[in-house]
């Protein structure tokens, strides 16, 4: 299944705005985007140019890409099935990338980042109604149990991202039993329970060319 390998930092310097792909490290002053705020690049101090409205759409698609971690077939894919459900698409499009297993992982606590869940993911530590599932886009559903198998619950990577991870950062349709490294879906997702700085709208014009 392929992936970004690439230096994710760029993304955050290129998009101008944090986008938090590399964990605890994005809360820290070794933050790339805190310590040098510009475009890469050999021009990139020279300023941000002004974008053509294509141009900011590609942008806004490219950056949701990065957070969630996925390649664009991938998102294509997801953007289609949004499309097929009745209600706003780009908030159809959000919510379902919001569900997928590896970002729920992460909103969970048991990683500190998406691209750290994924991996868990992948590595088949992750059960989900008493079944291992290594699919990071599995899409999750209500009431439905998730937690770590029992060879990973002492996983020190698990342990220090859980208790570095304020339970009020803890999304209100997830809830999380720190103790047992588990959880519980309690309903799906919907776009309030989203705060990253994303405006979908142009994602939907920007496929609807
Ligand atoms: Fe982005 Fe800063 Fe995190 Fe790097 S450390 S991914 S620049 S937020």
């Amino acid at each position: 299944m392929a992936r970004y390998i690439g230096p994710k930092c760029k993304i955050c310097r290129r998009e101008g705005e944090k986008l938090f792909l590399r964990g605890s490290r994005c809360y820290t002053d070794k933050c790339a985007f805190t310590r040098r705020g510009y475009p890469p690049g050999t021009h990139g101090r020279v300023g941000r140019r002004k974008l053509t409205s294509y141009a900011t759409q590609l942008r806004e698609k490219q950056k949701v890409k990065a957070i969630y971690g996925v390649l664009e077939q991938q998102f294509r894919k997801t953007f289609t099935r949004a499309t097929r459900i009745s209600g706003n698409t780009g908030e159809n499009l959000l919510v379902l990338l919001e569900r997928r297993l590896d970002n729920v992982i992460y909103q969970l606590g048991f990683a500190s980042s998406r691209t750290q869940a994924r991996q868990l993911v992948r590595h088949g530590h992750i059960v989900v109604d008493g079944k291992k599932v290594n699919v990071p886009s599995y899409l999750v559903k209500t009431g439905q149990e998730i937690k770590l198998i029992d060879s990973q619950k002492k996983n020190p990577a698990v342990l220090k991202s859980l208790e570095e991870r304020d339970l009020d950062r803890i999304v209100g349709w997830l809830k999380v039993d720190k103790d047992t490294v588990s959880a519980k879906v309690l309903r799906h997702p919907n776009r309030e329970d989203i705060t990253l700085p994303i405006q979908e709208s142009l994602i939907v014009e920007f496929y609807s060319k």
